[in-house]
């Protein structure tokens, strides 16, 4: 045995799963990826944290992080290497009453913490699916039903507690190694693995939730119309269209999901009506309901399906050109599916600089996903590569979450270049042999 793993074995006390053991074959996956890591360390403590970083370190061996295990691109597990598996360090608990502040384990999941917030009237402004990782989630954004309102997930950190890869346990907060805690806040997984954030949360009602759908004649106008009602709309409405769905073809209707965040019925329906009357409504199933109800549950995708997503951001003048040209699109049989989300709101408020996230002043962000077999998604790719052709003149960047690959485009597209060299000068102080690199990875160099 070597004496890293000797050293693992008297320090660690967490789960260690390794090839032929009972658990291997289920801890080696993520939701999305596959892998045959070496060792799957499942710390139990922040010591624990500490020992597995340490080993990953001296053993020189690939290291992956996993939160959630959610992440697209299979960032959570490898071949051959460490993976460090949170799961065990889920506590999601009220710490100050006053201020709303919970500390929460950074491998919790968003389901977790909406079972924990719920009977304190609470909720942080997140994603839309409970078994979705607040690590993930968070480290590089968090578009959820209150995102207008509340801002990214990430905005509403106040603090995290991070093992960087020497090991040493630091807090970042605005006074507490202040440059570490902007990176955090958008550079993802590069500098650290945070065992607890803390985020002011913020007291909920029930919510009214649904959709609105039209029929697919209208998706030009319904979009356009949408799109423009968003700029004045109240911060309380959050909104996505679901623009296509290749499972249903060219004539699925267009579907506008609201989330409104009050449960006062007439300001409900001020703010949710004039969706209502943007085309011919043909289902409606707007109903108030608890906040964590909202979250859908995420259940695996069937085996052998392959996901590939891009993503990228559209201001507000080229808001109309991008909607014309997806609602184009839709109309062809080898669409994949197209969702747009509204952000502005709350995140367009957080100044430029103050985080590592930088798509501050978009409108809406488009998603493509196509999710099939890999040989289908092989030949769809010509196809999609067409559609991206035609929306690049319109958008910009890229949301690091909805991403399936971490070519250096990607990275580029999320980080423009005076980003990237303020993150890489952290990662210098935190992690300058690049232990944390299975990510959308920011360079020591
Ligand atoms: C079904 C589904 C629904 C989604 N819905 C939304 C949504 O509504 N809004 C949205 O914004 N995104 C959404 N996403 C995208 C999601 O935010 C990303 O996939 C995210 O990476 C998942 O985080 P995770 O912790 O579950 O994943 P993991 O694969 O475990 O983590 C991804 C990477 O994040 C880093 N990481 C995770 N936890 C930590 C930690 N504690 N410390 C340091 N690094 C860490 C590591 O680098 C890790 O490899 C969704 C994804 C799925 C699959």
């Amino acid at each position: 045995m070597s004496s890293a793993l000797e050293t693992l074995r008297r320090d660690f006390g967490g789960d260690i799963v390794e090839p032929g053991g009972a658990e291997y074959e289920s801890a080696s996956r993520t939701l999305l990826a596959s892998g045959h890591p070496a060792h799957v360390l499942r710390p139990g403590s922040v010591r624990d944290v500490q020992a597995a970083v340490r080993f990953a370190a001296s053993a020189g061996l690939l290291l992956s992080v996993r939160g959630g295990g959610h992440g697209f691109p299979g960032f959570g597990t490898n071949d051959g290497g460490v993976v460090i598996d949170l799961s065990q360090l889920a506590n999601a608990e009220l710490i100050d009453k006053e201020r709303h502040l919970v500390r929460i384990g950074g491998g919790a999941t968003w389901g977790q913490v909406a079972a924990a917030l719920t009977p304190h009237g609470l909720a942080i402004s997140s994603g839309d699916t409970k078994s979705v990782g607040v690590g993930g989630l968070t480290l590089t954004g968090g578009i959820g039903w209150k995102v207008r309102k509340h801002g990214l997930a990430l905005d509403n950190v106040a603090a995290a507690e991070v093992v960087t890869a020497s090991g040493e346990v630091v807090r970042a907060s605005v006074a507490e190694n202040p440059e570490l805690f902007w990176a955090i806040r958008g550079g993802g997984g590069n500098f650290g693995i945070v065992t607890a954030f803390e985020f002011a949360a913020h007291p909920t009602t029930d919510v009214f939730f649904g959709k609105i759908a039209f029929a697919a004649s209208e998706a030009a106008t319904v979009l356009q119309g949408w799109a423009e009602y968003l700029r004045t709309a109240p911060a309380e409405l959050t909104s996505t269209a679901d623009v296509a769905n290749p499972f249903r073809g060219p004539g699925a209707p267009i579907e506008i999901y609201v989330a409104f965040d009050g449960d006062d019925p007439e300001l409900a329906a001020q703010a949710i009506d004039p969706i209502r009357r943007l085309g011919a409504v043909t289902g409606d199933d707007i109903a108030l309901q608890p906040y964590a109800d909202t979250l859908a549950d995420g259940a695996p995708p069937p085996p052998g399906l392959q996901f590939a997503l891009r993503s990228a951001f559209a201001s507000q003048e080229s808001v109309p050109e991008m909607l014309q040209i997806l609602a184009e699109v839709r109309a062809s049989e080898r669409s994949p599916f197209i969702a747009v989300r509204s952000v502005g709101g709350a995140v367009s408020r957080v100044p430029d600089g103050a985080t590592a996230y930088v798509h501050r002043q978009a409108e809406l962000m488009v998603v493509t996903t196509s999710a099939s077999p890999k040989p289908v998604v092989e030949a769809a790719r010509p196809a999609l590569e067409a559609i991206w052709a035609r929306l690049a003149p319109h958008v910009n960047g890229a949301y690091a979450n909805f991403l399936s690959s971490a070519t250096a485009e990607d990275v580029a597209a999320i980080y423009p270049t005076e980003v990237y060299n303020r993150l890489a000068a952290v990662k210098r102080q935190y992690d300058p042999a690049n232990l944390f690199a299975g990510n959308h990875n920011v360079q020591p160099h």
